[in-house]
């Protein structure tokens, strides 16, 4: 099944773990600004030594960088045959009038936005207890959300975790005040188009999936 989605939510909303869950069921490409960001930091590339400036600080990368990677990557083979999930895209409301274009030159439109709602201030414990496998990318929480067994993870049995750097409280705090200005906007856009689905990210990861795949279900109809 295609389906062309966007993941909408605030920084620790539970996108990237709906993420997982909709592929693992849809195997749907999924596409992440920020692990795009996080791979070019780590390897040491231009473009992720000039990002990390803004993400070290919980700033937005400017739009023409972002605007650009998502281009290309929706242009790939697999995007064009499965569709995509966008996670942490688009941020504001010119990113979003790109994507709209982008989407028309090439004759695709969205079919669902799926915006994960969570009050912020659940968010900065989320954030503070997230951690990650560093082989395959998988996401947990050492509170909510832990692996089955410890040290562990479940995916790919990897022992080498990470936290994310900007997950430290000192820039939690900005990048969720950015995000937050842009949340409103972005859901009125969405809401416009039609395509807006709101759903409560405050139970538990399955109950929220549970919600996502009937959205799914519902657009497939
Ligand atoms: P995002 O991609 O939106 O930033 P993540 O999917 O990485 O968010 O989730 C943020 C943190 O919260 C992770 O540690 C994850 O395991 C945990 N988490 C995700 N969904 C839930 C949920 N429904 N309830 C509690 N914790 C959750
Ligand atoms: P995320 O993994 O989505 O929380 O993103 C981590 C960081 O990457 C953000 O705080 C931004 O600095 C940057 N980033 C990710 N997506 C975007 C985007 N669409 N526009 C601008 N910056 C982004």
């Amino acid at each position: 099944m295609a389906f062309n989605l966007i993941l909408m939510g605030l920084p620790g909303a539970g996108k990237g773990t709906q993420a997982q869950k909709i592929d693992e069921k849809y195997q749907v490409p999924h596409i992440s600004t920020g692990d795009i960001f996080r791979e070019a930091m780590a390897n040491k590339t231009e473009m992720g030594l000039a990002a990390k400036a803004y993400i070290d600080k919980g700033e937005l990368v400017p739009d023409e960088v972002t605007n650009g990677i998502v281009r290309d990557r929706l242009s790939q083979q697999d995007v064009l045959t499965n569709g995509f999930m966008l996670d942490g895209y688009p941020r504001n409301l010119d990113q979003a009038a790109a994507l709209d274009k982008m989407l028309a030159d090439s004759d695709r439109h969205l079919d669902a936005v799926i915006n994960i709602d969570v009050e912020p201030s659940v968010l900065v414990d989320r954030l503070s207890a997230r951690y990650i496998c560093r082989v395959c990318g998988a996401t947990y929480n050492r509170i909510s959300n832990p692996t089955k067994v410890e040290g562990t993870c479940d995916v790919c049995g990897s022992h080498d975790f990470y936290q994310r750097d900007d997950d430290k409280p000192e820039t939690v705090k900005n990048r969720l005040a950015v995000n937050i200005k842009m949340n409103t906007p972005l859901v009125d856009y969405y809401k416009n188009q039609n395509v807006l689905h709101t759903i409560n990210g405050e139970r538990d990861i399955d109950l929220v999936f549970k919600d996502v795949a009937d959205v799914l279900q519902s657009v497939n109809d």
